[in-house]
């Protein structure tokens, strides 16, 4: 780190943030802790000049450790730990009852929609955090035991593709034992900036890992960044906790297209789970409004906030016109099948260091300790959608 002028690091207009974390990172004693989203892997290099969606997870981690983190994390082990709990949740609420259908709970802008748009759904939605605020609590938790040092003696930062994640990371709900998850969030763009700004050859950077138990995935983890995945890394999870038996195809092509709302049934055992996504809140009133009319028979329904799902969220490299959107999102969203394909462990449940963590710590998915950490509770945050005038329905969700 250069040395502390007592000025801010970084021009005022371009992040309080950035500040924040880089006057943080001067401060002794304390473990510094980084996880990365699955969507930044396939973006950041772009911000250094590569074609759109050049895969580089190995730089990233370099770069990140050398801005002076102590250990480099993975948000995509997070994903793990959500499919875990929210396969879980899914299956219990199939066998035994309860609010159907579920909705993932991954996307804070999605969360907020319904709080305010769709209030008497919210029992719909998953209990789980996000993967972010889930690696957040068990950095301060898991993390702290592993490395032997003070929660409070933890620096915790996440980069995200997203506006809206700082939002997720400050809600009042978002701490465990009196720690926040999560202390600070960086989007793609702040931590480019960062790099550039420190004089780091990005593209020159050697390829390192990311450090274990807490930043080691599977593939199903990889493909939350595209919208669709937690749908495919939940499916491959949930068909072989319930039937015991292999999913005869790892890659669900009909839940991968890019319409703004996918509906597909899935023979799991006995049981014909329909399910559906929808990319873009715009689509989602569409089928929200038929949901609340007692008109939807899906199980499961997985919503992202985003066009394109994270790899198109509003914290990534700025892109200007149309047709650049269009190629970058084909090429982020190839570019993260295709790590997910090379991966040597494509199913959450198969990660050997989520195994561990089940063992060591959590115990069993939906257990105590999972409940405490892990999940967490919703807010109305306005009367819904349905008890406006139908002359404000014209109101449009968010759409990065
Ligand atoms: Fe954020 Fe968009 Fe991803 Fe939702 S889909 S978490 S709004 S980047």
């Amino acid at each position: 780190m250069p040395a502390d002028t007592g000025e801010p690091l970084f021009a005022a207009y371009y992040s309080y943030s950035l500040n924040k974390v880089a006057d943080m990172m001067k401060k002794p004693g304390q473990l510094r802790i980084v996880q990365c989203a699955p969507a930044i892997r396939v973006s950041l290099a772009e911000e250094f000049g590569m074609p759109f969606g050049t895969l580089t997870p190995g730089k990233m981690a370099a770069a990140l450790r050398r801005l002076g983190f102590d250990r480099v994390y993975d948000t995509n082990f997070g994903a793990d730990v959500t499919i875990m709990e929210e396969g879980t949740e899914l299956i219990r609420r199939v066998t035994e009852g309860g609010p159907l259908p579920m909705f993932t709970s991954c996307c804070p802008a999605w969360v907020r929609f319904a709080e305010i748009e769709y209030p008497d759904l919210l029992d719909h939605l998953s209990s789980c955090k996000s993967p972010m605020q889930m690696v957040g609590a068990l950095v301060k938790t898991y993390g702290a035991q592993l490395d032997e040092v003070e929660p409070a003696n933890i620096y915790s930062v996440a980069i995200m593709p997203c506006t809206c994640k700082q939002f997720e990371c400050d809600r009042p709900e978002m701490e465990s034992d009196g720690y926040r998850d999560v202390d600070e969030v960086l989007t793609t763009r702040e931590l480019a900036y960062w790099i550039k700004q420190q004089g780091i050859d990005f593209m020159n950077l050697p390829d390192e890992e990311f450090d274990a138990p807490l930043g080691q995935y599977s593939g199903a983890g990889t493909i939350f960044g595209v919208t669709g995945g937690v749908m495919e890394a939940a499916i491959r999870t949930g068909y072989e906790l319930l039937t015991n038996e292999k999913l005869p195809k790892l890659q669900l092509d009909f839940v991968r297209g890019e319409e703004g709302i996918r509906v597909a049934e899935v023979q799991v055992g006995e049981l014909q789970l329909k399910v559906a996504v929808v990319a873009g809140l715009q689509h989602a009133y569409q089928l929200l409004d038929r949901v609340q009319a007692g008109e939807c028979d899906y199980h499961f329904i997985e919503v992202m906030g985003c066009p394109a799902g994270c790899i198109s969220g509003g914290g990534q490299p700025k892109l200007m016109l149309e047709k650049q959107k269009i190629e970058a999102y084909r090429a982020r969203k190839s570019s993260i099948y295709g790590h997910d394909a090379a991966s040597q462990v494509r199913k959450s449940h198969e990660n050997p260091f989520i195994i561990k963590l089940y063992d060591e710590f959590l115990g069993e998915p939906l257990g105590h300790v999972s409940h405490h950490l892990l999940h967490t509770t919703f807010q109305k945050r306005g009367p819904g959608r349905q008890s406006r005038s139908s002359s404000d329905m014209s109101v449009k969700g968010h759409n990065d």
